[in-house]
């Protein structure tokens, strides 16, 4: 047993004065027992805690992390970046720079609007849709997480599902009325919600590969579906593509799929590891915001040149090999997973798209929030403790998804499948 002696110290104090001693839920492994290490630096693939403990990491950061921790060249860009200074409020040709990046490498998306995380973009992009159609109704799915924004922590995922509340508590009904929430890969749900509301919804907004509960795919036919009806029925499509955007590929899970949507929201990777959104879309739409429109977004901090630098270093380094490279990685970890799994006699299922991977304790195919739920949580718990004692970290709760970078080597993926097989069969124990 790894001493955490520092870290628990820091957490004893850190509940004092930080709600769960953590600023974002999940991180406090509420969902898995136990507390959390304090991180004193990263680096690559790899997590040292402040009692010089060393983990793989899995967790990215929660995404970002796509070519490791403290990449050189981003790390350089962020240091020159911060010599000009570290903010502006004043337009600054990174901003440029990044939209046109974001333009190049995804068709649907003619301009862009920076802001500083997901949780914006995903706002912000709904109020767009309803100041485009002029109407009031958002159609979202179970299980996909699109930020705390209070019409879409609505039966949200990750965290707020972790806590066994499906809504939050502040949120006026009168603000969850005008979302509409369906199990994903139903077709029969959306057509039903539209036909339940003619004319009245603005916007459906999806993770076309859903990652906040932990992994599923849309099933083949899913996402054409939606771009269908959302145009029969005058609705923007909306991908929030937080998570999946420059991850899935350069164009994100729209490229991967072949479906375009109207708008999409960004964040995560194109930060390069500082706090950042951004979303975009067809011009007719996007011209809609203030200052050119009447639908008002805003922030101090948005396009901060930090952020910008950051994410642009980090999209640079994306070419071809680096995609390929994930889903080679990705094909590996899986089969090893599955084969540890199996010889553990542990039932499971083991869900990939690309460099997004996850493990549910279930005999069950998951395609849907209902089958992530299925997933033995005891099980998760005993297992993500058996990973963290071996010096694996994976995200503290059954229902996120585990990130691979280009920083993961082949040994560091046997390490972990072997650490993987231990915790599998001591999990698979002990009921
Ligand atoms: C992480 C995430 C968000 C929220 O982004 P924040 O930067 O945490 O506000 C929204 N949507 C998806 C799909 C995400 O994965």
């Amino acid at each position: 047993m790894r001493s955490r002696a520092k870290s628990d110290a820091l957490f004893a104090e850190a509940l004092r004065c930080l709600p769960g001693g953590v600023n974002s839920p999940v991180r406090a492994f509420r969902a898995v027992g136990g507390r959390p290490f304090f991180a004193e630096r990263a680096a690559g693939c790899r997590v040292w805690d402040v009692d010089g403990n060393e983990y793989i990491d899995y967790v990215g950061t929660w995404g970002p992390a796509i070519h490791g921790h403290a990449h050189p060249k981003i790390i350089a860009a962020v240091q020159e970046a911060a010599a000009a200074g570290t903010s502006f409020g004043i337009p600054h040709p990174l901003e440029v720079a990044m939209a046109r990046r974001i333009r190049e490498c995804v068709p649907a998306v003619d301009m862009v609007r920076c802001c500083n995380s997901g949780t914006e973009a995903c706002m912000s992009a709904i109020r767009l849709a309803r100041g485009y159609t002029g109407r009031t109704k958002i159609l979202k799915f179970d299980g996909c997480y699109h930020g705390h924004a209070d019409s879409l922590l609505v039966r949200a995922g990750s965290g707020a599902l972790t806590f066994g509340h499906p809504d939050s508590g502040g949120v006026p009904a009168a603000f969850a009325q005008h979302t509409l929430v369906v199990p994903f890969n139903d077709i029969d749900a959306v057509k039903s919600a539209f036909v339940a509301n003619p004319g009245e919804i603005a916007g459906v907004i999806l993770e076309p590969v859903p990652g906040n509960a932990g992994v599923y795919l849309p099933r083949p036919g899913f996402l054409e579906f939606l771009r269908e009806i959302a145009s029969e029925e005058g609705a923007l499509l909306i991908f929030d593509e937080v998570m999946t955007g420059f991850r899935l590929a350069r164009g994100g899970a729209q490229e991967r799929f072949g479906v375009k949507p109207d708008l999409t929201c960004f964040g995560k990777i194109i930060g390069g590891g500082l706090p950042v959104g951004a979303f975009g879309g067809r011009r007719d739409i996007m011209e809609l915001l203030a200052p050119v429109g009447p639908v008002y977004q805003a922030g101090t901090l948005s396009g901060n040149p930090l952020a910008m630098a950051a994410g642009l270093a980090a999209l640079e380094l994306l070419d071809d090999a680096v995609y390929a490279r994930l889903e080679t990685l990705g094909e590996r970890f899986e089969r090893g997973l599955l084969e540890a799994a199996q010889e553990a006699g542990v039932p499971a299922q083991v869900n990939r798209c690309g460099s997004m991977i996850c493990l549910y304790f279930t005999r069950e195919p998951v395609h849907s929030l209902a089958g992530a739920l299925t997933s033995d949580r005891d099980r998760f718990a005993r297992y993500f403790h058996g990973l963290l004692d071996r010096g694996v970290y994976v995200a503290p709760s059954p229902f996120e998804a585990g990130f691979l970078s280009t920083a993961h080597t082949e040994q560091d993926l046997e390490t972990t499948v072997e650490a993987a097989a231990s915790a599998l069969r001591e999990a698979g124990e002990g009921r």
